[in-house]
């Protein structure tokens, strides 16, 4: 009785709409490019600062073991998008990412997180860089989104001819380097893409949306271009980090964060939408000085050690997630689940690899324990289970042109030795027949898709 007087004392102060909308949460997914472990205050980092990722993560939940689905850009991001190990859909192989020539792209039968909010009446959008397909069936606007602003594929593709050797790795990239566009709904609005002022822009575009949208729901994919290289930052943060101009992109990233995070408060939007920050998989240590890095995780992008797969992970939303911090593992593919449980859509009737993250981040409960499987291409090269890691192929993120095979496999605790430098195999043949035993059961569910990265 008293719910219903509240309710109804709520329709006369507020109005219908407002109340209808306050129940569906917005969800607002934030998701850097080759961001590593040690990039941020928060997690340690004490050359790069970030104080709004910092205050984010003091506010909200902050994650100690939190995974990409893949150890590079393309497949992180389909898996990101549909819940899904890349496996399954084809987003992954031995080109390892979609270039600007190739062929394939994000299927159109994948649901994708817009896809499913879309149908429940979120307005959805995605900034920043896509990189999930440049052909009919798998661009933004053919996955889910209504509008789209940013680039169709990594900022050092499409390099103009003649381009210096390593040129994207340099700490003064040329601005005219590379030949990628600024794209608007599809729709090339700048050729190539002033690099220097992309994150300012998409941070601009992305407060204009949610101010636009604030009667909500709505749901913002925000995957931005940097730090990746080649390396820009706007006038305002270039030369101000102590880490060079990574740190500067890093630092005006974390800007970025802040005037979004700033805006929802503004609104009134803070306490009704789902923040989640992360990265889609570790720094890449081959471009020295604007490479990141892994904190005291091994190895980085590209490779299925820690540092080319566990990343930052904060989940934010005041009066709804209990602030703290969690060595519970979880991925990016529990972002589908746990958004779509949020606005009570209906999960894809498809394999899914993620889970609803709610009861954690609603009500601090444990998460049913699970096995992570960590692949490098179409191929699995370790699990873990609990704290324990085993690796039956380990090769580094570049450089190494074929994996080591282990037979018996590597075998690790995470907890104890979360650098990955004692393998323990030998002492515990029980762990690693149970990590087989998990291995065996995944492989024999998995049905791979057609390969799309040609
Ligand atoms: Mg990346």
């Amino acid at each position: 009785m008293n719910q219903l007087r509240t309710f109804i004392t709520a329709l006369l102060v507020i109005g219908l709409p407002h109340v209808l909308a306050a129940a569906t949460p917005n969800v607002i997914i934030i998701f850097a490019d080759d961001l590593g472990y040690g990039d941020l205050g928060c997690y340690g980092s004490p050359v790069i600062r970030t104080p709004n990722l910092d205050r984010m993560a003091s506010e909200g939940l902050r994650f100690t073991d939190f995974y990409s689905a893949a150890e590079v850009c393309t497949p992180s991001r389909a898996a990101l998008l549909t819940g899904r190990l890349p496996i399954r859909n084809g987003m992954c192989g031995d080109r390892r990412v979609l270039f600007a020539n190739s062929e394939g792209g994000l299927p159109p039968a994948e649901v994708t997180i817009a896809e499913a909010l879309r149908a429940k009446g979120y307005a959805t959008m995605h900034i920043g860089k896509w990189h999930l397909g440049i052909h009919e069936g798998s661009r933004p606007l053919d996955q889910g989104f209504e509008h789209s602003f940013g680039l169709p594929y990594s900022n050092d593709m499409d390099a103009r001819l003649g381009l210096p050797k390593g040129s994207s790795g340099s700490p003064n990239p040329p601005a005219d380097g590379w030949n990628v566009a600024l794209l608007r709904d599809g729709e090339v609005v700048e050729q190539p893409a002033v690099q220097t002022t992309l994150t300012k822009r998409y941070t601009e575009e992305a407060v204009k949306f949610i101010r636009d949208k604030k009667n909500g729901p709505f749901f913002l994919y925000m995957p931005h271009t940097f730090p990746h290289v080649p390396m820009f930052a706007s006038p305002a943060f270039k030369g101000k980090s102590r880490a060079g101009i990574y740190g500067d992109a890093v630092e005006e990233l974390d800007w970025s964060v802040g005037q979004v995070m700033e805006t929802l408060r503004k609104e009134d939007l803070a306490e009704n939408t789902l923040v989640f920050f992360t990265s889609d998989n570790g720094p890449w240590l081959i471009m020295g000085d604007q490479g990141g890095s892994a904190g005291l995780l091994k190895d980085g992008k590209g490779s299925t050690w820690e540092g080319g797969m566990r990343v930052p992970g904060i989940a934010w939303m005041p009066g709804r997630i209990r602030p703290g911090v969690t060595q519970q593992l979880a991925s990016t593919m529990d972002l589908l689940p746990t958004a779509l449980g949020l606005a009570q859509a209906e999960l894809p009737k498809t394999t899914l690899d993620g889970t609803d993250l709610a009861p954690l981040l609603f009500e601090s409960k444990s998460l049913p324990s699970r096995p992570y499987f960590y692949y490098r291409g179409d191929q699995l090269f370790a699990c873990r289970v609990g704290e324990w890691k085993a690796h039956f192929k380990t090769q580094t993120g570049y450089g190494q042109p074929k994996a080591d095979v282990h037979e018996p496999a590597l075998l690790y605790h995470l907890g104890r030795d979360p650098s990955e430098k004692r393998d323990v195999a030998a002492d515990h043949p029980d762990v690693l027949s149970k990590i087989q035993q998990a291995v065996k059961e995944h492989q024999a569910g998995v049905v791979p898709g057609v390969p799309q990265l040609k």
